[in-house]
């Protein structure tokens, strides 16, 4: 850092600044505009790869923002852009252009004229195709988590993209079922809420384990990649790992790869994989906005039926974090995990409490902590009905119903003092699990 800031006082002296890092909105506009790609459909890919977290780093071969491929569309962007892999690889701008240059010339493959490509509903196939799945059916699991997110909006960072009605054409994709539904998407023999797909045979070892020999643990993982792109990696015999369950972090769904009594591969020894069932997470381990309380409820749900067939006790013991295994080169599911309100959930703490904000007029301050220190995020308006997940102890604040430190989470990253919240009770709510 110190030679960086001689240097840039040298060259300031000498020679035009080097020009700052383009905001990352910019850099969407930019690549958009160059390949005629729709800005808010690369935006969307991109929150479906990485949250639009520019630090993303993949386990499994898959790079930056727009989580580009090894495999596929890393060497694409390479030579559709002209620019070296390892900038494609770690640079903002060349990564969000190398994706848009990789999904143009997708669009280009399937004949898309330019006024087609003006329609965000005629860029289905290339974005299915962009997941790089083998499986048409996990491309357009993909491709319709995309267009889903462009329906509801997200928000992540410096980018907001308010939700649009859309109507995807997904050409020969709209003979495949919808995942969960139909031939491609029946539910699991193990457990009920699950879709049964497959993992390929190579990537785990046939067994019989509920009978021959007890299953003593919960191994609880995070993928390091999208929902659509793990079930594929499971998919894939290069890949030689798979979990037992891979949960999506939007909502709560849940994919099974691997029965129950079958060995997966997913801790990283062989003893453990043997007693264990492990459980995938959508996200990545530095970024809490992939934490969100649907997947931590559904996950929660499932480890609380394994614990009853098993009978695997309820605690931190035996349902461990994949960092917690002997001899693990894996960090997940890091800090981020709060094994406290999880642990809670599986022990079958899993109310929700009701309320309505009442705070005489203005809206309320929605924070991203439990605390008046923490960044405003939103408000909620006097009046308003909230749904209570979790509460938890934070800065005292004196409000519409006295003097409490008491904190509601009101959703994933979303917290308003319960001061200001009618719920009926004073203080905390029970039942209702503690953040
Ligand atoms: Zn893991």
């Amino acid at each position: 850092m110190v030679l960086r800031l001689m240097l840039s006082v040298v060259l300031a002296a000498a020679a035009p600044l080097v020009p700052a890092d383009p905001a990352p909105t910019a850099v969407f506009g930019a690549a958009a505009a160059r390949y005629d790609v729709p800005r808010d459909l690369l935006l969307s890919v991109g929150y479906a790869q990485s949250r639009l977290d520019q630090t993303a780093s993949g386990q499994v071969g898959a790079h930056g923002i727009m989580q580009l491929t090894d495999a596929a569309t890393l060497p694409s962007a390479a030579a559709l852009t002209g620019l070296p892999q390892r900038e494609l690889r770690t640079g903002l701008a060349a990564n969000v252009s190398g994706a848009a240059a990789v999904l143009r010339s997708y669009a280009d493959a399937e004949g898309l004229s330019a006024v087609a490509r003006s329609d965000v509903n005629r860029w289905f196939g290339a974005v299915a195709r962009f997941s790089g799945a083998a499986d048409p059916a996990v491309a357009r699991l993909f491709a319709d988590t995309v267009f889903a997110q462009l329906a509801s909006g997200f928000a992540a960072g410096p980018f907001d993209v308010p939700g649009r009605p859309v109507a995807p054409d997904r050409g020969k994709l709209a003979a495949v079922p919808a995942w969960g539904s139909g031939d491609v998407g029946i539910m699991s023999a193990d457990y009920g809420p699950a879709v049964w797909a497959p993992a390929d045979p190579g990537n785990y070892t046939v067994s019989n384990r509920t009978t021959s020999y007890p299953v003593n643990y919960v191994v609880i993982h995070m993928t390091q990649g999208s929902y659509a792109g793990s079930i594929s990696w499971f998919q894939n015999p290069a890949s030689n790992v798979s979990a037992h369950y891979i949960f999506r972090s939007s909502d709560g769904a849940v994919t099974q790869a691997v029965r129950e009594k079958d060995i997966a591969y997913h801790a990283g020894n062989w003893d453990y994989n043997t007693r264990s069932i492990g459980i995938e997470h959508e996200g990545f381990v530095d970024n809490p906005a992939w934490f969100t309380d649907a997947m931590y409820r559904a996950s929660a749900a499932l480890t609380r039926n394994l614990t009853t067939k098993y009978g695997i006790p309820r605690d931190r013991a035996h349902i461990i974090g994949h960092r917690e295994v002997p001899g693990a080169t894996h960090t997940d599911p890091g800090p981020n995990w709060n094994w406290t309100y999880y642990m809670q959930l599986v022990n079958g703490v899993t109310g929700t409490g009701s309320g309505t904000v009442d705070t005489a007029s203005t809206n309320l301050n929605v924070r991203g902590g439990p605390g008046t220190g923490f960044a405003v995020v939103g408000t909620v308006a006097d009046g308003a009905a909230v749904t209570v997940w979790c509460q938890a102890a934070g800065t005292t604040v004196t409000g519409t119903f006295g003097t409490s430190n008491v904190w509601n989470r009101i959703g994933t990253g979303r917290w308003v003092s319960d001061t200001y919240v009618r719920t009926g009770y004073n203080g905390f709510i029970p039942g209702v699990p503690r953040c």
